[in-house]
């Protein structure tokens, strides 16, 4: 396990895509992509739209679209900035994320890249609720939206099916069998999230 890793974290990439994968769409999630599904069978059926918010209520939001890919990141990062052992996020369309009351504060990061990267988090409790480079009320030419899916009120249905950065996941955590692994990242990960996972 490397402590140090110099790579940015799987959402600092999100700035990156390139200009011709922001018009891609990607089919409804659900659907298999390769070998694996990326979201457990029924989900399709329970319907839209999925509300969440911070853990001080002043922040709420909702979601109107399944998924396109829900993950978790082991990067050296991604554990820093959760205090934990890797992060979850949630692919949705870029307009399926609304902003339902409240407002979000940007914390900047500058990357190794020296890209400035954006993750919105409630002004009063901190809660980290979604990355992105535009307000959520605002125009944005990004396509998708990564929100961090353990703030959903309904978190009984997630289940990661693609995990990034094993090669520094802690030693504990098993890999579940046929999900979607990467020692890193994809190349273009931002094509990767656009098109739920078949772009790789
Ligand atoms: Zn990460
Ligand atoms: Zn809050």
């Amino acid at each position: 396990m490397t402590l140090n890793e110099p790579e940015a974290a799987v959402e600092l990439e999100l700035s990156d895509w390139p200009e011709s994968t922001r018009s891609r769409h990607s089919d409804v999630a659900g659907i298999e992509s390769g070998h694996v599904s990326f979201l457990p069978k029924g989900i399709l059926s329970m319907g839209y739209k999925q509300a969440g918010g911070c853990q001080c209520l002043f922040v709420r939001y909702e979601v109107t679209e399944a998924p396109r890919l829900v993950y978790t990141c082991h990067c050296t990062d991604c554990q820093r900035i959760t205090g934990s052992a890797f992060s979850l996020g949630m692919v949705v369309g870029i307009d399926e994320f609304k902003l339902a009351q409240g407002e979000l504060s940007p914390l900047l990061r500058t990357a190794s890249n020296g890209q400035v990267r954006k993750r919105w988090v409630c002004p009063d409790c901190g809660t980290w609720i979604c990355n992105g480079n535009a307000h959520p009320a605002s125009p944005s030419e990004e396509v998708i939206r990564v929100v961090r899916p353990g703030t959903l009120d309904d978190t009984s249905w997630l289940r990661p099916t693609v995990h990034f950065w094993t090669r520094s996941a802690q030693s504990w955590f098993v890999l579940p069998i046929n999900d979607l692994c990467f020692e890193t990242q994809p190349n273009n990960v931002y094509a990767f999230f656009a098109s739920g996972g078949k772009e790789v």
